[in-house]
């Protein structure tokens, strides 16, 4: 699979045990070292999920218009009672209030609550309710708090095996990134943060979790039962373009190539999702089902890299304007990145090479979508498989920061012997002078390859 194109993977700690997990991290990091590569790693956390218990048999009918009982007492569920996960829930729920099940495939409506231990639901949609499915409550306003203890257990383990990104799921709001980011710097790490966008709040609440978070996805699965699906379109582009103008990533997610599941040709209306989310901007598109449990993960990804690659070759908007907020800190190295790429279009250069040990530069040259690719230094090890999931980025390991001559004709013969760039080739450097003080990006150079 990392073969045929994959940069960054996904532990879903909804599944698995950590045993699991840290089985896959070691064979990543085996493949990288074995490969050359930096394909990042990204846990993410279940947050706020709510789900039903066990139930008899492994799975029961709702048939439609009977009332069944939701209980916080766990117990194997029957036609009478289930078992649900959410222990304030008797207390946080209104009679009238919408009860979704197994990712909106099933409906139940809130008839009564006693405020205590017991909910009474009328199914509106039945069909067989297996296991430990999932609830959504796109009307409740759910008060579990957005890190449960599981996920702080999760948390310490994804960051004790220094994985780069860290997903949130069910954020509500910029505050539920700021704890998590508390948290993860008090360890000492420097993982970062992707929200995961799948509650009509996060909707309302968008702009301060984009200021507050570094990446996100767009969670279409869980966002597409919280709010009315046929919403999801709209909203995707509406976040991608604003994680756009604010250089944080933006992965587009769930069911792109669902059919593959178990079928070796994705359908054309896939095919579609996935080239119109590379055309709305998206940095990354991910898998879930397809490469989880599919038959065929790897003609998933070959698939995939080709529909993106097509898309970019084609049709792709390189370079789109972007507004620079002369507002922000970082005004100055946001205006030299901009330039750097806009001389990057003039002159077609096949490059635009930085050096930092932020990332800072990295995130900003790639929300402006140059043609060339951006190759970034760094000295920085763990921001190597950071950059992984930002979009045209290629990173490499870097340590021998000399003056800024010695060390931008040192990159570029680097990338020469890479055979990345060639001879005759225009390449564009940017660089923090004086280079030893590794501060803001502040100079540009245009360099015919020798
Ligand atoms: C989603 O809901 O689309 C999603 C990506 O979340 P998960 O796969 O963790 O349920």
């Amino acid at each position: 699979m990392i073969k045929a194109g994959v940069n960054v993977c996904r532990l879903n700690f909804s599944h698995g045990s950590q045993e699991d997990h840290k089985k896959v991290i070691a064979i990543i990091r085996e493949i990288n070292h074995q490969y050359k590569l930096h394909v990042g790693i990204l846990a993410d956390l279940q947050g706020p999920k709510i789900r039903i218990g066990m139930v008899q048999d492994g799975g029961i009918k709702l048939v439609n218009g009977t009332q069944i009982t939701l209980t916080t007492t766990e117990m194997v569920g029957n036609n009478e009672q289930i078992y649900i996960t959410y222990t304030n829930f008797p207390k946080d729920v209104r009679a009238g209030e919408v009860i979704l099940l197994d990712d909106g495939k099933l409906q139940m409506r809130v008839v009564d609550t006693n405020n205590k231990d017991k909910v009474i639901c009328e199914v509106v949609h039945g069909g067989i309710l297996t296991s430990r499915k999932g609830v959504n409550l796109p009307n409740t306003k759910v008060s579990i708090p957005s890190l449960t203890e599981d996920d702080l257990d999760n948390l310490a383990f994804a960051l004790e095996n220094d994985v780069e990104w860290i997903g949130l799921s069910f954020v509500r709001t910029g505050e539920d990134i700021i704890d998590l980011k508390r948290i993860i710097n008090r360890s000492g790490k420097t993982a970062r943060v992707i929200a995961k966008i799948e509650k009509p709040e996060a909707i309302e609440n968008i702009d301060a979790i984009i200021a507050a978070t570094d990446g996100v996805m767009v969670a279409r699965g869980d966002l597409g039962v919280e709010m009315p699906m046929e919403m999801v379109p709209v909203l995707q582009k509406m976040i991608v373009k604003k994680c756009l103008a604010a250089s944080k990533p933006v992965i587009v997610a769930t069911q792109m190539l669902e059919s593959m599941i178990t079928t070796p040709r994705p359908t054309r209306a896939e095919v579609n999702d996935v080239a119109n989310s590379v055309l709305d901007g998206a940095d990354a598109v991910m898998l879930s089902g397809e490469t989880s449990v599919g038959e065929f993960p790897v003609i998933v990804i070959e698939t995939m890299s080709k529909i993106i690659k097509n898309i970019e070759e084609t049709a792709y908007p390189y370079h789109t304007p972007k507004k620079l907020d002369a507002t922000s800190p970082r005004f100055i190295s946001n205006a030299v990145c901009g330039s750097a790429v806009h001389l990057s279009t003039q002159t077609q250069a096949m490059g635009i090479v930085s050096m930092t040990s932020s990332g800072y530069t990295a995130f900003e040259i790639s929300s402006h979508r140059p043609k060339a690719v951006t190759y970034i230094f760094t000295n920085n090890v763990e921001l190597l498989g950071t950059l992984s999931l930002l979009w045209g980025v290629r990173s490499f390991y870097y340590d021998k920061i000399d003056s800024t001559d010695k060390t931008i004709s040192d990159v570029n013969r680097i990338l020469k012997e890479e055979k990345l760039i060639m001879p005759g080739d225009v390449v564009i450097n940017t660089a923090a002078m004086p280079i030893e003080k590794k501060g803001k990006t502040n100079m540009i150079r245009v360099t015919i390859v020798e």
